[in-house]
């Protein structure tokens, strides 16, 4: 079974929609949404959900007010100024709260419990284009390398019964520790850019990272005719950097037009775009199939 992450190391370049075209030409494989902090691909494949569950991740203290008689012991211990007095009784401000239990240890009253942080859903559901597993991180709440991590683990087991060979995943953007954790031990990683000076500096980073985790990268240059010279000079760039250009994608407004109606630009567009995405994908499933890169920086064949 091989995974394939889609990213961008920043918002904005198309990345979702390239998720969804790519899990329609692929047929079959399991889709799984990584950003979850913003998801956005179910938009587009609209899942039918079958399982629904709550993520729990940490701890976080809570004040019991009828036993807190106010001696402000815990607001003197507490390192990330997450508790105050207020009316006579402690307060837990959630958002500075790391869970890390100093004020339940100490607190003479005993009057802080420290139930489980319930930090968001995760669900998996049944698309048009395969089994889907997704979340939802709650505003404001961390942990999402973790998040991320169970529904990979997840995606795997149901590719594993459904003996699929192909997992499919819309990353999250940036290089943080969602990325991270959605990007080792991958198969391989198409970055998705776009011709302006922001894009190529946040290609370069995401490249690097890439690199660092060992998994071979691909990329892909959407809306490239905004700025032909510079998209030739990210093909160039990303060549001298061993990795593998599959494809440039003209600006087109079918981008937008196929997520409102909530279907991939492959179903819907006969174009130019969409016979670059499946000209992309035949290139990407000749990296996959090959399992090297070589040193021109071309999918071996
Ligand atoms: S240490 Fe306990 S009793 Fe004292 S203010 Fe904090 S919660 Fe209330
Ligand atoms: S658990 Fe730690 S971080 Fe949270 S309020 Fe208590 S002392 Fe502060």
């Amino acid at each position: 079974m091989k995974e394939i992450l889609i990213i961008s190391g920043k918002g904005g370049t198309g990345k979702t929609s390239v998720t969804a075209a790519f899990a329609h030409l692929a047929e079959g494989a399991v889709i799984c949404d990584l950003d979850v902090d913003a998801p956005d691909l179910h938009l587009i494949l609209d899942p039918v959900n079958k399982s629904t569950h709550d993520f729990i991740s940490g701890n976080q203290a809570k004040v019991v007010p009828d036993k807190c008689d106010g001696c402000g012991k815990c607001v003197e211990l507490c390192r990330f100024q997450a508790l105050s007095l207020k009316d006579g009784k402690a307060v837990v401000d959630g958002f500075n709260c790391e869970g890390c239990k100093v004020c339940v240890t100490f607190c003479p009253a005993e009057a802080i419990d420290f139930p489980d942080n319930f930090c968001g859903r995760w669900y998996i559901s049944e698309s048009r284009l395969g089994p889907m597993v997704h979340a939802q991180l709650f505003p404001g709440e961390e942990n999402s390398g973790r998040l991320v991590a169970l529904l990979r683990q997840e995606a795997r087991k149901i590719a594993d019964n459904a003996r699929a060979d192909l997992i499919i995943s819309d990353g999250p953007p940036g290089i943080g520790c969602p990325v991270i954790s959605s990007l080792s031990g991958c198969d391989l990683a198409v970055i998705v850019t776009e011709p302006t000076q922001s894009a190529i500096h946040d290609l370069e980073r995401v490249a690097e990272l890439c690199a660092h985790f060992k998994v071979p990268a691909c990329v892909l240059v959407n809306k490239a005719d905004l700025n032909p010279s510079l998209a030739k000079d990210i093909e160039r760039r990303a060549k001298q950097g061993g990795l593998v250009n599959v494809g440039r994608l003209p600006f087109d407004k079918i981008f937008v037009q196929a997520v409102l109606a909530g279907k991939a630009v492959t179903e819907i567009d006969s174009s130019q775009n969409a016979a670059a995405l499946r000209k992309a994908w035949q290139k990407i499933q000749s990296i996959l199939n090959n399992g090297k890169i070589d040193s021109k920086g071309e999918a071996e064949r």
